[in-house]
């Protein structure tokens, strides 16, 4: 995922549309369960500075915070970033290194805006840490691990909050 600035000087400040899909194991060094994603950037160029705004899109499988079951999985994010063209020497500068500056200083050396390290940190800061498979979703018993999306269990005829419930009356019941 990259941007080439010549291209976009010639526009004189006008937008450029770009569209990337990518696997999100090209970015993220820890999904191996695959998963992908989808970047729309529109970006301009004034001076030396580049505006990026865009919506990133990212379908994986996720595990259930409740029931823990793997399910699919999309958020979408919106973002904007402005980049300031550095007349920096790059020959000794790797893409890694270039994604890195442009992530971590905004800054863009060189002919190209590398997008792969921004990404990789936005999607980090967006992921849904606790997703759940359905609104609904019913999740495992606590008494006995059982995923009560299936069936009820057996813990569920004697509810422990009834149970509780008794024994306040118990205890307030003259005589005990
Ligand atoms: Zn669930
Ligand atoms: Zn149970």
């Amino acid at each position: 995922m990259q941007i080439f600035i010549p291209e976009l000087r010639l526009k004189n400040g006008d937008a450029v549309d770009y569209s990337f899909e990518s696997q999100l194991s090209d970015i993220l060094d820890d999904s191996s369960a695959g998963g992908s994603l989808k970047l729309l950037v529109s970006a301009s160029c004034s001076g030396d500075q580049v505006l990026i705004k865009g919506v990133l899109e990212v379908t994986a499988k996720f595990d259930c915070s409740r029931c823990l079951e793997p399910f699919n999985h999309t958020f979408k994010t919106d973002f904007s970033e402005a980049f300031t063209v550095t007349g920096e020497n790059t020959e000794n500068d790797n893409r890694d290194t270039l994604a890195e500056k442009a992530a971590n200083k905004l800054t863009i050396s060189g002919d190209y805006l590398y997008l792969d390290e921004y990404i990789r940190q936005l999607i980090i800061l967006t992921e849904d840490y606790n997703p759940v498979c359905k609104p609904d979703c019913k999740g495992l018993c606590p008494n006995c691990g059982a995923d009560l999306n299936k069936a009820p269990c057996d813990c569920s005829s004697n509810n422990n909050q009834i149970d509780v419930r008794l024994l306040k009356l118990k205890e307030l019941s003259p005589g005990s």
